[in-house]
């Protein structure tokens, strides 16, 4: 008989091997390990959120499973363009200093709603802020927070901070008629880019003073870096 300890982790995280010739079996909130002919992917399911993602290329020896492609679906459809919209207002009404929100989505409603932090400690470089209350029906969907005058990117602080399964947004150059921003995926510490209205603009970043060679070989590792592990 199985050890009980064993029986709740491997409840908490089970391995579905992918049917061959049926359906994948629908799943209730949380996260599972699928291993298929193609690779092995964790699928997660939360109220706003399925999504199943690659962690590995096939395995070495034939499977007799069926193969899966990575999907992303949203409950509530594209990122609500009106909210991050107020959220970038309140960005520029909290200049010079960062900003940080939340969009909340509400199961019950089926909605998010967006709601600014409090912040304990903030200055144009970095922001420490209460996590907002929510309802028992609510969850943080989209974190989002500002760098104010300066760039956004993904500082080692905001890395650290991204953990459990969220969308992080960050919005910069706020001075400007149209700001930028990086929008990704947070499952678990693994991070995928995300596409959205603000993409950086790319001649803006580029540094004049750089020889464009080095410029190309940069901008190459960043996207290396940036599609890494999800495009596998
Ligand atoms: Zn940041």
């Amino acid at each position: 008989m199985m050890d009980v300890r064993d029986l709740a982790l491997q409840a908490a995280c089970p391995v579905i091997a992918v049917p061959r010739f049926g359906p994948l079996p629908d799943m209730a909130n949380g996260q599972r390990i699928l291993l298929a002919a193609n690779g092995v992917f964790v699928q997660v399911k939360l109220d706003w959120l399925d999504c199943i993602q690659r962690l590995s290329p096939a395995l070495p020896i034939p499977l007799p499973y069926g193969g899966i492609e990575e999907r992303l679906a949203f409950t509530f459809g594209v990122l609500p363009i009106p909210l991050i919209e107020d959220f970038i207002a309140a960005g520029r009404r909290g200049l010079p200093n960062e900003v940080a929100g939340a969009l909340i989505y509400s199961r019950r409603s089926r909605n998010l709603r967006l709601v600014l932090c409090e912040a304990i400690a903030v200055s144009p470089h970095q922001i420490d802020y209460r996590v907002p209350a929510m309802d028992a029906d609510e969850t943080l969907a989209v974190d989002l927070h500002t760098h104010g005058y300066g760039r956004p990117f993904w500082s080692s602080t905001d890395d650290g901070d991204d953990q459990g399964i969220k969308v992080a947004g960050v919005f910069g150059c706020l001075h400007q008629p149209k700001p930028q921003a990086l929008f990704r995926l947070v499952v678990n510490g693994r991070f995928r880019p995300l596409p959205h209205p603000w993409q950086v603009n790319t001649v803006y970043d580029a540094a004049p003073d750089l020889e464009p060679s080095l410029l190309r070989r940069i901008l190459n590792l960043y996207q290396e870096r940036r599609f890494g592990p999800w495009n596998t």
